[in-house]
């Protein structure tokens, strides 16, 4: 196999209570740690138009407005990632999608412990820090959200040290 089928780009974004709690630097410091390649990375306050194309998926279910809620409430750090399986590894990193049922080594664990169910019974927007595509569903959100102008091809030492 060559380095085309297992090298590839992911996107992740630090959602509004990432940026609020401080945790931008920690968060995407263990992404560099696991030595992913950053590849492009802004600031962005979020739109309907764009969290509609982002969660598609998701538009129709009882749980969307809260969430697109939530993802306007403050600005967003998106970043595309690039390394080895990176949007199955990026997606083990970040753990489950409930931190109540995240391991405490995976971001969702180590920075949250809410239950989905409580945020529903609380009437409260779901908190959990950090969106990774799911594989096969990165280069489309990479497009939503980046133009290919704002990613940068560059020599990274973990090209040669870390995979
Ligand atoms: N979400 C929610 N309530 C739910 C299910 C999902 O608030 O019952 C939110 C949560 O922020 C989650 C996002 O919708 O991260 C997308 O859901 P998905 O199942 O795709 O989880 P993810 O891929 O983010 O782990
Ligand atoms: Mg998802």
């Amino acid at each position: 196999m060559s380095d085309a089928e297992y090298v590839e780009r992911t996107f992740v974004a630090l959602k509004p209570d990432a940026v609020k709690r401080g945790l931008v630097g920690e968060i995407t410091s263990r992404f560099e740690d696991a030595g992913f390649k950053i590849m492009g990375m802004k600031m962005v306050q979020a739109t309907d138009q764009l969290l509609e194309q982002h969660y598609a998926e998701h538009v129709d279910k009882p749980f969307y407005d809260g969430l697109a809620g939530f993802m306007k409430s403050g600005p967003v750090v998106a970043m595309v990632l690039e390394g080895v399986h990176a949007a199955e590894n990026l997606r083990k990193i970040v753990g489950d999608t409930d931190a109540s049922e995240a391991h405490p080594a995976t971001i969702r664990g180590r920075y949250g412990h809410m239950s989905m169910d409580y945020a529903d019974d609380a009437g409260r927007h779901y908190k959990n820090l950090v969106h990774a595509s799911e594989p096969g569903e990165a280069e489309e959100e990479i497009e939503i959200w980046f133009e290919e102008s704002e990613l940068h091809e560059y020599d990274h030492s973990q090209d040669e040290h870390a995979r």
